[in-house]
């Protein structure tokens, strides 16, 4: 058994966050979730809540916190198209107010902290697939520009006190991450799809459906975060973490009716403004650097999405309640 540490997760009641709690209580860590509650729920951590070393308070990171921890995990971030862009103000402050207080916390404490960025701040990319040497192609005034300067900023300041005050940092880029305990109102693909397909509603797809996303399993995502911020200090990224296996909106669709045995119909809706058309990690540095390579399929991690979603709809819940399981 490793050396117990005291970890802060922000944004740990969400769908990454949660998981990310439930794996560091399960290597024996103290863990402190913090969180609004605004698109993350208590019951997504109920199950954790009888564990002593676990800890959850309602907390907004826009506003200073202090706390005593080794660790941070930045998570804290609204991260759908449709929540982030619900109060866009309040998305840019919790990106950039919430990665100061975090960073002023680390710098505090001598904490290690990571912070979950995002494959949008390649915006809509010129290079494909995307390594973290390229700069990215961002409109800084459009609607997605609350999330995606939001989250550029935050690594600024990242890398900014790591050059001034030699913080301990780890930026983690995240590419399209789904599984089980995504909220079915969350409004992105992999859920919107399932959802649609299991109520044998029209599966919306938005644009010709041509553009293409790589869907990386939560478990993977979560073991790759955890190996950065093990890493040596040296290691800062930013780093991508994502499955490179690419597939068009489209491919998508046929795939979740298929595995649900849907009679959905697709239904071609209009394409958001901004929509990124490419998007596929080059994850040669995660490879080297972090040893790691993502395992699941999108298939393998479609069933057990599938199979969540089904026992929540099942049930009559609309939220998380299935996580204590
Ligand atoms: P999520 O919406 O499920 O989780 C975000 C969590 O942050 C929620 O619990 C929410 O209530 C909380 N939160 C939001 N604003 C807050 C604030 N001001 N103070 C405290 N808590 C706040 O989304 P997720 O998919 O779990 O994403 C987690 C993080 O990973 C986000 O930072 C997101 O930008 C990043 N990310 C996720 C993906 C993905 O595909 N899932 C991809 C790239 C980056
Ligand atoms: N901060 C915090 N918790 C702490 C220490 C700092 O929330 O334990 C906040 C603090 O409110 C400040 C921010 O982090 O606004 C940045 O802190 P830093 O020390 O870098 O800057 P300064 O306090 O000098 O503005
Ligand atoms: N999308 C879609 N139908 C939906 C939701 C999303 O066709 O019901 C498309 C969306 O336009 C985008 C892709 O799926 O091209 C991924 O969207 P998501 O919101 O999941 O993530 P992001 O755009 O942030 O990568």
């Amino acid at each position: 058994m490793q050396h117990s540490k005291r970890i802060l997760v922000t944004g740990g009641a969400g769908f990454l966050g949660s998981f990310l709690c439930e794996r560091l209580l399960a290597q024996g860590h103290e863990v402190i979730c913090v969180d609004n509650f605004f698109t993350g729920s208590r019951w997504n951590v109920a199950h954790l809540l009888s564990n002593a070393g676990f800890e959850v308070i309602r907390h907004d990171v826009t506003f200073p916190f202090y706390v005593e921890v080794d660790e941070i995990y930045n998570l804290a971030c609204p991260a759908s198209p449709i929540h982030y862009q619900y109060d866009p103000v309040q998305t840019t402050k919790t990106s950039v107010h919430g990665a100061i207080n975090m960073l002023g916390l680390a710098k505090r404490v001598k904490a290690k902290i990571l912070q979950a960025s995002t494959s949008e701040v390649y915006g809509n990319p010129n290079v494909h697939p995307q390594p973290e040497t390229y700069w990215g192609s961002v409109n800084p005034i459009g609607p997605r520009s609350c999330y995606d300067e939001g989250k550029r900023c935050a690594e600024t300041l990242f890398f900014d006190y790591w050059r001034q005050h030699s913080l301990r940092i780890k930026v983690a880029r995240i590419f399209n991450t789904y599984g089980p305990r995504m909220r079915p109102d969350d409004g992105r693909v992999v859920s919107n799809f399932i959802v649609q397909a299991l109520q044998n509603q029209p599966i919306t797809v938005y644009g010709s459906g041509e553009q293409t996303r790589s869907f990386c399993y939560v478990d993977d995502l979560i073991t790759g975060l955890i190996r950065l911020m093990g890493t040596s200090d040296d290691v800062t990224g930013p780093i991508n973490l994502g499955n490179p296996a690419e597939f068009t909106m489209l491919e998508l669709a046929r795939l979740v009716l298929e595995l649900t045995g849907s009679r959905s119909e697709i239904k071609f809706l209009a394409l958001p403004v901004d929509d990124p058309q490419h998007r596929r990690p080059d994850i040669s540095l995660a490879k080297t650097a972090l040893d790691w390579t993502p395992q699941t399929p999108l298939r393998e991690g479609l069933g057990s999405t599938i199979a969540y979603f089904d026992r929540l709809l099942a049930s009559g819940q609309s939220s998380g309640h299935l996580a204590a399981e």
